[in-house]
């Protein structure tokens, strides 16, 4: 079939939309996406090596209460109610965008900021509004609120910048907003504060968060959104059944529940491991950003010629191009020191 007539047949809005397809290359040092390269939680290593045969041959939990309860524990006390997880926050802000969104409708999303919401947007039919960031990397609610968007979409630590929404920003966002607020917390655990006291403040503020980063399960899929639960149902109506496989169900309230000293140890050294990265950075006289999460984003000159030379040493990282307000920059993941260090005496060299 030739590509006009298999464009014909979708949507119109996916004319604008390729396939999410970074290079995923294995890498002797891979500091690319993220993840936790401190390993998987062992409480949640053990429920995955003991899973039940009926955990394969059954369908799962419908909307894994199990894992809801466990999450709201973890933090702090959060009722199940408020709570829906997905298969990945990926499969979460999808259905959000879905359940609060009207095709036609606009959703407005920072730039840079993560990039797959745009996407999103676009299959759900929703035109995405790209509103670039201000000085030091900051969110200006103006153009947010004059976009007068369905859906405002924040994202903090902000993915790839690194850099906090700053507090008055975020509240006069959600005060102001004539829609849903979603704040994306993938990399809450990493940085200084969050915003879950302020889901007190508004019924129509949606915080996203994830297994894949700081829990280290990223290959299971596990995300979730907490919320008011009048826009949590909505959402898991949307998301629909079936969305936690029984496995990744299992291992996460093993984590959850059992692990979280493992993690807090992790944080706390990915933490330490960016403030290291930092200074080095900042020796070779590089301008990194600096990051609450467990990346860091530093300017160069070229990052695809840089990405390729230090690919042919072994090491991925996640180069942009052409950032808005930033220009070309490399995004280095945090992980155990040895690698990074490995990371930062390529990047030495390959900048002469
Ligand atoms: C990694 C990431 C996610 C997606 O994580 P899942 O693996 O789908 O849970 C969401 N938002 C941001 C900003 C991310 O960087």
């Amino acid at each position: 079939m030739s590509q006009s007539s298999t464009l014909e047949l979708a949507r119109a809005s996916y004319r604008e939309v390729s396939l999410y397809s970074p290079n995923r290359a294995p890498a002797r040092v891979d500091l690319s996406d993220n993840t936790n390269l401190w390993g998987v939680p062992p409480a949640a290593a053990r429920a995955i090596h003991s899973a039940a045969t009926a955990s394969i041959t059954r369908y799962p939990p419908l909307y894994v209460e199990d894992v809801k309860k466990a999450i709201g524990g973890y933090l702090g006390g959060i009722p199940p109610e408020m709570i829906v997880t997905g298969c990945g926050s990926d499969d979460v802000l999808d259905s959000a965008i879905r359940a609060f969104a009207e095709p036609g409708d606009r959703i407005a999303v920072p730039d840079p900021s993560f990039a797959m919401i745009p996407i999103f947007a676009r299959l759900n039919g929703v035109e995405p509004i790209l509103i670039p960031l201000a000085d030091k990397y900051e969110v200006d609610p103006e153009p947010f609120l004059e976009s007068r968007a369905k859906i405002i979409y924040l994202c903090s630590p902000n993915n790839p910048t690194g850099t906090v929404v700053s507090r008055p920003v975020i509240e006069r966002l959600i005060d102001e907003a004539p829609g849903v607020v979603i704040i994306d917390e993938a990399y809450a655990e990493f940085a200084a504060g969050n915003c879950l006291d302020l889901l007190k403040r508004s019924p129509k503020v949606l915080i996203t968060r994830t297994l894949s980063k700081a829990f280290g399960m990223a290959g299971l899929r596990i995300g979730y959104a907490l919320g008011d639960p009048a826009l949590i149902a909505e959402v898991e109506k949307s998301r629909g059944p079936y969305k936690v496989n029984a496995i990744a169900e299992r291992a996460a309230v093993a984590a959850l529940t059992e692990d979280l000293s493992w993690v807090a140890r992790h944080v706390q050294q990915a933490i330490e491991n960016r403030e290291r990265m930092v200074r080095v950075l900042r020796d070779m006289r590089l301008s990194p950003i600096p990051s609450e999460a467990n990346f860091v984003l530093v300017p160069v000159p070229n990052a695809v010629a840089i990405d390729q030379a230090l690919r042919e040493r072994g090491i991925a990282v996640r180069p942009f191009t052409a950032l808005r307000g930033v220009g070309d920059a490399l995004r280095i993941s945090v992980g155990p020191w040895v690698e990074v260090e490995e990371c930062l005496s390529a990047l030495e060299e390959v900048l002469g």
